[in-house]
């Protein structure tokens, strides 16, 4: 039933061998310059693990560390023992590198191929990895993932959405791996071409790299008839493969044989209580070249209670909700862009790319919505735009208590990203 038996593992089993894995990830990384300089400080050893518990004696690490210890001063191999690096989208600053030995690369391309198989592919599936290569985790991680698995694997790449349609049809591709602001604009542009979504073969689509709602998801699903897995990942911990959806798409299970998850109040870094919002934590237990020990990886996030039907005891993370540095404040209001993706994707008007805009008038903040429209409600008369244009504000201000503008605008007539979506363009003045 499970591809590795580390998914069937017990409560028990898992604390045992996250004991063992910590005491030995601790004990690595003492060798490496920054974690030996840290440890000195703490007085921390080996010893001092008896526990998964005693992860909290461990000093947390930030992006910053990774930057100020950049190249090489987390490693805890010689250069001549890495055979990959890969690079943070940096998201937030500049990017940060993270390097692989041969078996880490095993250990990530088994991991993947873990989650390629709970959510239902198999070997004889044909798989088109349509999200970037090169430094992106989300290339070359999937793609030795779809390998291990033992699927035939084309890796197209991001954009040419005309190239990508060929292939699939070509190769009856039957899964693939897609962004989620690329799987609608894929969609878009199908539908632009006359070509149905749902004619294609494609039966399970792997989607994450970026933060998206239940209500995208389904979008994609219904656009594709498809099932589509939420992918969570982060290159500090490899890239994807962390936490994925199995089949009750229910939260996405975080493999705690080769990670220890942690929830923090991002002020107190306390845990939070099962159920309540805070920042993800993350260990790496089994990474040989690089370890990295409780990273504040800031993206948020909670515990789902409960067991999972499908038998799998690693522990369930809800979606991720966003990242503590994309929080808006307008007019003293806290935002996060998914507040207002959760409203947009609802609307069967709205086609499949937004903008939020931020801009300063005199001293005001001004917080627009720009909003695609489908081809199809588009060449409504104006009064039934102007409606339409009325119910999404009213929907953004009971979501968001603050009211925004907003503006229809023509499918196909905001920027598309090839990588992760960028939903928020910030005009204002720096201070
Ligand atoms: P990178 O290391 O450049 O691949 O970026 C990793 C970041 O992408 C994570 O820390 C998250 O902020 C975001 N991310 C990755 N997968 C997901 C997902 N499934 N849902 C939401 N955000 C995601
Ligand atoms: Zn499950």
């Amino acid at each position: 039933m499970f591809y590795d038996p580390a998914e069937g593992l017990s409560r028990d089993e898992l604390d045992r061998l996250q004991t063992e894995r910590l005491r030995a990830v601790v004990a690595r990384a003492a060798t490496s310059p920054f974690y030996a300089a840290r440890f000195e400080e703490c007085g921390l050893t080996p010893d001092d693990i008896t526990c998964p518990a005693d992860i909290a004696k461990v000093p947390l690490t930030t992006k910053q560390d990774l930057r100020s210890n950049y190249p090489y001063g987390l490693l805890t191999v010689p250069v001549d023992d890495l055979v990959r690096l890969h690079a943070s989208s940096g998201t937030t600053g500049s990017p940060t590198a993270i390097f692989y030995t041969r078996k880490d690369l095993a250990t990530w391309a088994s991991l993947m191929a873990r989650c390629m198989h709970m959510c239902g592919m198999r070997p004889s599936d044909v798989f088109q990895n349509m999200s970037g290569y090169g430094l992106f985790t989300g290339g070359l991680g999937i793609h030795y993932g779809a390998e291990t698995l033992g699927c035939l694997t084309i890796p197209a790449g991001a954009g040419n959405s005309r190239r990508q349609i060929k292939l699939i049809r070509d190769f009856s591709v039957t899964a693939v791996h897609i962004i989620p602001s690329y799987a609608l604009h894929f969609a878009d542009f199908l539908q632009a071409e006359g070509i149905e979504p749902a004619s294609l073969p494609i039966r399970i689509a792997l989607i994450g790299a970026e933060p998206h709602t239940e209500e995208t998801r389904r979008r994609i699903e219904g656009l594709f008839g498809c099932k589509a897995f939420n992918s969570y990942g982060l290159s500090e911990m490899n890239g994807p493969g962390v936490a994925f959806e199995c089949p009750e798409q229910s939260g996405m299970h975080l493999w705690e044989d080769a990670y220890i998850v942690e929830i923090l109040n991002p002020q107190t870094l306390e845990p939070v209580a099962v159920g309540e919002i805070g920042e993800l934590v993350l260990t790496t237990l089994t990474r040989e070249g690089m370890p990295i020990l409780r990273y504040r990886t800031r993206d948020l996030t909670r515990f789902l209670p409960g067991e999972c039907p499908c038998g799998r005891v690693h522990r369930r993370i809800d979606r991720i909700a966003g990242r503590s540095d994309d929080m808006l404040i307008i007019k003293g209001v806290n935002i996060y862009p998914m507040q207002v993706e959760q409203i947009l994707m609802g609307l069967p008007e709205v086609g499949g790319n937004y903008l939020i805009e931020l801009s300063r008038d005199g001293h005001m903040d001004q917080f627009t919505v720009k909003v695609e429209i489908t081809d199809e409600f588009f060449v409504e008369d104006m009064r039934g735009l102007n409606a339409l244009r009325g119910r999404i504000v009213a929907k953004l201000r009971d979501e968001l208590l603050i009211t925004p503008r907003v503006e229809l605008v023509q499918h196909g007539s905001l920027p598309v990203s090839e990588g992760k979506a960028v939903r928020v363009n910030d005009l204002r003045p720096k201070e």
